[in-house]
């Protein structure tokens, strides 16, 4: 996660954060730091079968240090396979359970021969710090959208390098753009990082406006967005105004308690307005958490629309302002202002803006309400704002 965060440090200035284990956060506590330098198992024969510096995926994260001999039956009960696909290493935790195992393809589990195994778990599980990377991208407003991703799944690309990539460079992209909100990016390790952070910033959760936790952006299924707990959040409505026209067959999904992130950032003493965009959602591909999620799984094209879909939801919620229309006692004139030359086929457009630019009524409401594109309306308001029939 260090080195993974120095990476990122190359394309956006990250500022990262430590807190220390044992720093109380909420429910929860800061764990101790793990740090692993090998591990490996050795067969009867005394040769390297499984070792951590062919894959990180071959250690149960978090395994406490072991150094012992074991019989294969004993050893059985430390292996984690996938039956199902024989030749893929699943990938495993043990967080919050002192444990140590290895992972492996279910074929090479098939062929282990009965015997005395070695097991060497090289690692240190002590006091140190939580990591986290944060980045502000300050706009014209302190009114926040925030971008969360999980940092914390090794040698994997779709969950989540994919989310980690994308909010790199939505940070890159926007950095020269005009903005009206601030932009918050967070990378950090999953479900305690977030909880971490929501309890050191309690205070400034207030300015967050909108929210989307960033997973699975590579795969090649439908783009899949997941509500806030809220559910009728403008992110909600934008998020699905923004998909259902990319692509009819995206799918919008009710918020629930499970999840990544958005669980903590929805929980209900926060209730903030985060959903989560990914493509096909964890745990329904058959590679999830699995070695088989590798770069190869990744297309670059399905990567490539998901970041254009939030850079349309970005603008979206940039332009979502509310109007009033200075002239709301009947029509205003627009021939004597050259507006109906001007307007053409946008006549309706504007005609729609006047009528419900109330201050109530946001450009997202009046597209929804008059069936007309968003960017038809925002387009009509900005011309009647010129000619300061509306503000
Ligand atoms: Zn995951």
């Amino acid at each position: 996660m260090r080195r993974t965060l120095r990476i990122l440090r190359e394309h956006i200035p990250l500022e990262i954060k430590e807190v220390p284990t044992g720093t109380r956060v909420f429910d929860w506590i800061v764990p101790k730091e793990w740090n692993i330098r090998d591990a490996f198992i050795e067969d009867p024969q005394g040769r390297k079968i499984v070792e951590f510096a062919r894959s990180n995926l071959h250690v149960l994260n978090y395994s406490v240090p072991v150094k012992a001999t074991v019989p294969l039956e004993e050893l059985k009960r430390h292996l984690y396979t996938l039956p199902e696909h024989p030749d893929w290493v699943p990938y495993k935790t043990s967080y919050y359970q002192e444990n140590w195992g290895f992972c492996l393809s279910h074929r090479q589990f098939l062929a282990l021969e009965e015997g005395d195994y070695r097991v060497v778990v090289d690692s240190t599980l002590e006091d140190g710090h939580l990591r986290y990377g944060e980045y502000l991208l300050a706009g014209e407003s302190k009114e926040e959208v925030l971008v969360s991703t999980h940092v914390c799944h090794p040698s994997l690309a779709n969950d989540n390098l994919t989310g980690i990539a994308t909010a790199t460079f939505l940070a890159r992209y926007l950095t020269d753009r005009k903005r009206r909100f601030s932009y918050r990016f967070l990378f950090v390790p999953g479900t305690i990082g977030s909880i971490t952070w929501l309890s050191l910033n309690q205070r400034s959760v207030a300015r967050i406006r909108h929210g989307l936790v960033l997973t699975g952006l590579g795969d090649t299924g439908n783009l899949t967005y997941k509500k806030s707990r809220r559910g009728n959040a403008e992110i909600d409505r934008v998020a699905q105004y923004v998909l259902k026209r990319r692509d009819p067959k995206s799918d919008i999904r009710e918020f629930s308690p499970y999840g990544y992130d958005e669980r903590q950032y929805c929980s209900p003493g926060f209730d903030l307005p985060v959903g989560r965009l990914s493509r096909t959602p964890y745990g329904e591909y058959a590679e999830y958490h699995s070695s088989a999620d590798n770069l190869d799984f990744v297309n670059s094209d399905k990567l490539g629309d998901s970041f254009s879909a939030i850079v349309e939801m970005f603008e979206m919620l940039e332009r979502n302002v509310k109007y009033r229309n200075l002239n709301p006692m009947c029509e205003p004139q627009l021939g004597k202002r050259g507006l109906y030359d001007e307007i053409g086929p946008h006549q309706f457009a504007m005609l729609w803006v006047l009528s419900l630019s109330d201050g109530e009524h946001s450009i997202l409401d009046i597209a929804e309400q008059s069936g007309i594109d968003f960017h038809s309306i925002y387009a009509a308001a900005e011309i009647l704002k010129k000619f300061e029939l509306v503000v």
